[in-house]
Parts: structure tokens; sequence; C-alpha cells
């Protein structure tokens, strides 16, 4: 048995049951595994600090948000957000599991296909779609969410050229009554602009309108939103029907479902306020069945939730480089991951876990990242107990958006393991090394020496 460390008496004023003003204090038990792998082994194996996800989770939370839409709506399609997470080790977990894959750009549609998505089951959304992007998803007949009147008559142009009939959906911005509103993608609802872009459309014999879609928003916490939002593009749906008699295929509400993450500012956990996918699973499928549809002639729904499904599923351990006192005698530990790799500590409190056993006592901690930098700051207060140098933590619900918008700064961007189903731990990305930086640049021929 490991003898308990000593820790001095202390008095302390008990606030149980009630939050303080750092919110309310939920970390009773040090978090030693993940998965069933050791915190401590994964580090010695693969350095600290370290980004880990869990498979098990990604399955689990996929169906049960699958289960959540498919019980309440007959006809479901998912597609993964590339963006949220394209390490290709996550993105073919959820193909396994059954979803199309959602691109933004010429490079995620490459690795989309490399993955080994059939064309036609990417959707290409965004609104930077070069000439040649386009060239190839209609090469691909893949489905072109389109955002822009330019984007419409290059996609006609190409097609005039080619002997394909490019598959397009449109995409909408609308009132939903959240604010500020969304529209700098695609054509406003309201104000006529994504009547006319159909229009537009339906009377080029060139071109296959096969769908609508709409994202109305990220880290959504009002599932009536997308009640508006269904309905409205609903509508258009059936005036489409009416007008040409013509039927679409599906309705793409996007995704922008919140996660369980606290967003900076919250008085209580995410975990506990934030709506369920089964919240927002309600609200669609109520405003989709109670429409103007006939039973057979329900319209596909399609998802492109990115975050809700990833998030849980994303961990990033880090080791405490040092303690100190601020001027103010305030706790601050510093740590070895920083902002650079957790992009969304500007915007969350993830919740940060001791990986390591301790005691009673804690007190309101800033935690730093290693940055020289005044904004690498991963929790502003964190009521953290009593932390020595070489302690482990365990950053939660990091599994969205770090992977993809973390940036190279001053350090080596950190391995990614996938811990699988059997808890047997797989590398799925390499950390950065000085050869991957050697590899990228050049020095010209007389910059190669010097003395000093
Ligand atoms: C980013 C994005 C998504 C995924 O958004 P989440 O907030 O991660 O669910 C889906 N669709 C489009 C068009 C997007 O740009």
């Amino acid at each position: 048995m490991t003898k308990i460390r000593y820790e001095r008496p202390v008095i302390q004023k008990i606030e149980a049951g009630m939050p303080n003003k750092f919110g309310t204090k939920s970390e009773y038990h040090p978090m030693t595994h993940i998965d069933g792998v050791a915190v401590n082994d994964l580090v010695k194996e693969y350095g600290s600090p370290l980004f880990v996800i869990s498979e098990k989770t990604i399955r689990n939370t996929y169906r049960r948000t699958k289960k959540a839409f498919t019980t309440r709506y007959p006809k479901v399609q998912f597609a993964w957000s590339y963006k949220t997470n394209y390490l290709d080790a996550v993105c073919k977990v959820f193909h396994q599991e059954g979803s199309w894959a959602e691109v933004v750009s010429g490079f995620e549609y490459e690795k989309a296909l490399s993955n080994g998505v059939e064309g036609s089951k990417i959707i290409f959304n965004g609104s930077g779609k070069t000439e040649e992007d386009l060239n190839r998803a209609i090469e691909n007949e893949s489905l072109i969410h389109i955002d822009n009147l330019d984007e419409l008559y290059s996609i006609i142009d190409i097609a005039e050229n080619s002997n394909r009939k490019p598959k397009v959906a449109i995409r909408v911005n609308m009132d939903t009554g959240i604010y500020p509103l969304w529209d700098r993608f695609g054509f406003n609802y309201e104000n006529g602009q994504a009547w006319d872009a159909l229009n537009k459309i339906m009377n080029n014999s060139r071109l296959e309108l096969v769908g609508l879609h709409c994202h109305i928003g990220t880290f959504m916490l009002s599932p009536n939103a997308y009640a508006i939002a269904a309905h409205k593009l609903a509508t258009l749906f059936n005036e489409i029907e009416h007008k040409y008699k013509h039927r679409l295929k599906y309705i793409d509400l996007g995704g922008g479902f919140s996660s369980k993450n606290t967003l900076k500012g919250s008085y209580l956990p995410g975990s506990d306020i934030n709506p369920d996918m089964e919240d927002f699973a309600e609200a669609i499928s109520s405003a989709l069945l109670n429409f103007d549809f006939k039973t057979n002639e329900l319209p596909t729904l399609v998802l492109e939730t990115g975050r809700a499904l990833i998030d849980d599923a994303g961990y990033l351990i880090s080791s405490v480089i040092s303690n100190k006192r601020s001027s103010t005698g305030k706790r601050t530990t510093i740590i070895d991951a920083g902002v650079n790799i957790m992009f969304t500590s500007f915007w969350y409190d993830h919740k940060i876990t001791p990986a390591q056993a301790f005691t009673h006592y804690s007190e309101p901690t800033v935690v730093f990242g290693p940055l020289c930098m005044n904004i690498d700051v991963i929790r502003e207060s964190a009521d953290l107990p009593l932390l020595n140098k070489g302690d482990k933590l365990v950053i939660q619900s990091v599994g969205a958006y770090n992977m993809t918008q973390w940036m190279q700064f001053i350090t080596y961007r950190p391995n990614v393991v996938l811990i699988d189903e059997n808890s047997t731990v797989h590398l799925i990305r390499h950390g950065d090394n000085l050869e991957t930086f050697k590899n990228k640049e050049v020095v010209p021929e007389h910059l190669s020496n010097f003395e000093l």
C-alpha cells in the first residue's frame, strides 16, 4: 500500500451544496485511468502533454444521438463535420458508424476521399470553394451546398462544359430568434434571397436541386431555434414542390448542438444546464412531423453535428511544471499544455481533474500554460487540490476543434492516441519534432554558414 501524503491541517468554511463564485466543486475523485488505461502509463509511453481519444465514448455518443433522432423521425442521415476533428482515425470511427462526410474546403474534401468516402456521400459546404474544388466535386457527384450567387454561376458554367448534372442545395440563413444572426453564409430567408436563388436553380436545366441546408450557429443552447429553422426550410421545400412539381430529397439542419461543456461566465456547469440531444431531436422532429408533409413523402433529415458528438471523447493529459503565488497571494499552477493546443479554453471552463490521489483541501487556482504570453490561461480559476511539480492533470471534453485549430507555437504539438474498445492504445498522430520543421524549411545557400 502506498503511503498517503501528509498535509498540514487547515480550517475551512464549509460551503457544501452551494456554488461559490468559481462554480461548484465537483472534483472529489482523481482520474487515474482513461478507459481502463493508467494515465501514468500513457505519459510514460507517449509523453506529456498528450491528447487521448476514447473510441468507446465516440461510438456511445453517436449511437445515443442517432437513437434520439431515429426513434422520433423515420429518415435520418448523419454527416461527420470534418473541421470539428479531422484526424483520419476519428473520421473513420464515424464512417464505420454510418456517417457521411461534411467538408468545408478542398483540403477536407481530399481527406474525405482519401478516407474512402464515396463522392456522392460527401456534402460540400463553405464559402471558399475554388473552381478546382467545384470541378472535382461535380465530377464525383458530391452534394454541393451553394453559398452565394457567384458560386452558383461558376457551377452553371462548369456544368455547361461537362456531361454531369451537378447535385446542388443552397445554404439558407434566417432569423431563428438567436442574435447576432449568422447571415454571412448562404442566402437569407426573410428577405427573399433564398427563394430567388432557388428559382434561378430550378430554371436551369443543367442543375439538379436536391436539398436545402442551414447551419444556424455553434454551441446552440436553444432547441426551439432548430424548430424554427426546420419549419422555414420545410416551407421552402413545399413551395418548390408546389411551383415546380419537383420534390427535393433532404432537409439538412447542419450542426451546432451544444456539448456538455461549461461556457465561461456560466454560473452552473454545462453538464447540468445544457440541453440534451433528445431535446434537440424532439424540437426538430416535431417541427417536421407537424408540417404539411404526407407520411410517405417525408424528406430525409440530414444532420452535420460535430462538437456534440466528439467533445466528451477527447482528453488532454498535462503535467504540472511549477506552482507559485501571484502578487495578490493567489495560487497559480503552470502546466505543460498551453492555449495554442487548447483553443477552446478561450470559451469554456474545461473540467480539470488531478490524475493522482489528493486530499480534501482545495483552493481556487489559476492554471497557466507554458507559453510566454499573458493570454496563455487554461482556467482563470479552478478549484483544485494542492499539486506538486510533475503531478498529472486530465483536462476533459476537449475532443472538438482543438485538434484542428491547434497552432504550433514555441512548443511541439503533442502526440494523439486513441484507446479502442478493448483498452488497446494506438498512436493516431505523431507529435511534432525538430524534423517536422527541418522538412518544411529551406535555408538559402548564402545563409548556411556563420561565425559568432
Ligand atoms: C462547423 C460546421 C458544422 C459542425 O458544427 P458543430 O458546432 O461542431 O456541431 C456543421 N455544418 C457546417 C456547415 C459547419 O460549418
